[in-house]
Protein backbone atom coordinates (compact mmCIF):
# COMPACT_ATOMS: atom_id res chain seq x y z
CA UNK A 1 0.00 0.00 0.00
CA UNK A 2 1.03 3.19 -0.72
CA UNK A 3 2.60 4.75 2.68
CA UNK A 4 1.14 8.40 1.82
CA UNK A 5 -2.15 7.31 1.70
CA UNK A 6 -4.46 8.37 4.95
CA UNK A 7 -8.24 7.19 6.04
CA UNK A 8 -10.02 9.91 7.82
CA UNK A 9 -13.37 10.00 10.02
CA UNK A 10 -16.02 10.57 7.27
CA UNK A 11 -18.55 12.49 10.11
CA UNK A 12 -15.35 14.64 11.50
CA UNK A 13 -12.93 14.58 8.65
CA UNK A 14 -10.08 13.30 11.36
CA UNK A 15 -7.64 11.36 10.15
CA UNK A 16 -7.27 7.91 12.06
CA UNK A 17 -4.86 5.54 10.21
CA UNK A 18 -2.50 5.29 7.37
CA UNK A 19 -2.19 2.80 4.35
CA UNK A 20 1.15 1.77 5.92
CA UNK A 21 -0.88 0.45 9.17
CA UNK A 22 -3.60 -1.98 7.17
CA UNK A 23 -3.40 -5.07 7.29
CA UNK A 24 -3.28 -7.18 4.10
CA UNK A 25 -5.10 -10.49 3.50
CA UNK A 26 -5.83 -12.72 0.50
CA UNK A 27 -9.33 -12.24 -0.47
CA UNK A 28 -11.66 -15.44 0.57
CA UNK A 29 -10.76 -19.02 -0.78
CA UNK A 30 -13.29 -20.90 -2.86
CA UNK A 31 -14.28 -17.46 -4.86
CA UNK A 32 -13.28 -15.95 -7.75
CA UNK A 33 -9.97 -14.84 -6.62
CA UNK A 34 -8.61 -18.32 -7.15
CA UNK A 35 -8.82 -18.24 -10.58
CA UNK A 36 -6.98 -15.11 -11.43
CA UNK A 37 -4.81 -15.37 -8.51
CA UNK A 38 -1.08 -16.05 -7.98
CA UNK A 39 0.06 -16.39 -4.62
CA UNK A 40 1.87 -13.16 -4.24
CA UNK A 41 -0.83 -10.89 -6.47
CA UNK A 42 -2.08 -8.22 -4.20
CA UNK A 43 -4.97 -8.56 -2.42
CA UNK A 44 -8.32 -7.58 -4.93
CA UNK A 45 -10.34 -5.89 -2.04
CA UNK A 46 -13.33 -5.55 -4.49
CA UNK A 47 -14.97 -8.16 -2.16
CA UNK A 48 -14.12 -6.45 1.21
CA UNK A 49 -16.56 -4.55 2.68
CA UNK A 50 -13.36 -3.15 5.30
CA UNK A 51 -10.24 -2.52 6.27
CA UNK A 52 -8.33 -4.52 8.70
CA UNK A 53 -5.50 -2.76 10.67
CA UNK A 54 -2.06 -4.48 11.71
CA UNK A 55 -2.37 -5.16 15.35
CA UNK A 56 1.28 -3.34 15.92
CA UNK A 57 -0.18 -0.11 14.88
CA UNK A 58 -3.06 -0.77 17.96
CA UNK A 59 -1.06 -2.09 20.65
CA UNK A 60 -3.65 0.31 22.99
CA UNK A 61 -6.24 -2.02 22.57
CA UNK A 62 -6.77 -4.04 25.75
CA UNK A 63 -9.98 -5.86 26.04
CA UNK A 64 -10.73 -9.06 24.34
CA UNK A 65 -13.12 -7.45 21.91
CA UNK A 66 -14.70 -3.84 21.51
CA UNK A 67 -15.19 -1.22 19.53
CA UNK A 68 -13.19 1.06 17.00
CA UNK A 69 -14.26 4.51 17.57
CA UNK A 70 -13.30 7.99 16.25
CA UNK A 71 -10.71 9.35 18.77
CA UNK A 72 -12.30 12.56 17.83
CA UNK A 73 -16.22 12.67 17.81
CA UNK A 74 -16.96 9.15 18.92
CA UNK A 75 -18.32 8.21 15.80
CA UNK A 76 -18.26 4.24 15.32
CA UNK A 77 -15.72 2.94 12.80
CA UNK A 78 -15.77 -0.66 13.21
CA UNK A 79 -14.64 -3.31 16.00
CA UNK A 80 -11.72 -5.20 16.71
CA UNK A 81 -11.86 -9.15 18.07
CA UNK A 82 -8.49 -10.74 19.05
CA UNK A 83 -10.07 -14.15 18.08
CA UNK A 84 -10.46 -13.31 14.57
CA UNK A 85 -13.16 -12.30 12.36
CA UNK A 86 -14.38 -12.93 8.83
CA UNK A 87 -14.16 -10.52 5.87
CA UNK A 88 -16.95 -10.16 3.61
CA UNK A 89 -14.55 -11.66 1.26
CA UNK A 90 -14.54 -14.63 3.12
CA UNK A 91 -11.15 -14.57 4.23
CA UNK A 92 -10.97 -15.23 8.37
CA UNK A 93 -8.58 -12.51 9.91
CA UNK A 94 -7.06 -12.62 13.05
CA UNK A 95 -7.07 -11.02 15.33
CA UNK A 96 -8.89 -9.08 13.39
CA UNK A 97 -9.41 -5.29 14.05
CA UNK A 98 -11.94 -3.98 11.59
CA UNK A 99 -12.97 -0.37 9.66
CA UNK A 100 -15.53 -0.38 8.10
CA UNK A 101 -14.82 1.24 4.49
CA UNK A 102 -17.83 3.58 3.92
CA UNK A 103 -17.18 5.17 7.80
CA UNK A 104 -13.88 6.63 6.03
CA UNK A 105 -12.14 8.34 3.65
CA UNK A 106 -9.66 7.77 1.91
CA UNK A 107 -6.98 11.02 1.40
CA UNK A 108 -3.17 11.26 0.33
CA UNK A 109 -2.56 14.19 1.94
CA UNK A 110 -0.60 13.89 5.02
CA UNK A 111 -2.47 15.18 8.41
ZN1 LIG B 1 -11.51 -9.44 2.48
ZN1 LIG C 1 -14.79 11.59 13.80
Amino acid sequence: PRRDVWYRCRKCRTPVFSAAMLETHEVGRGQAAFRYGKRDAAPDARGCTSHFLNPDATSTLTEIEGKICCPRCSARLGGYHWAGMQCSCGAWIAPAIQVVKSKVDESIAAP
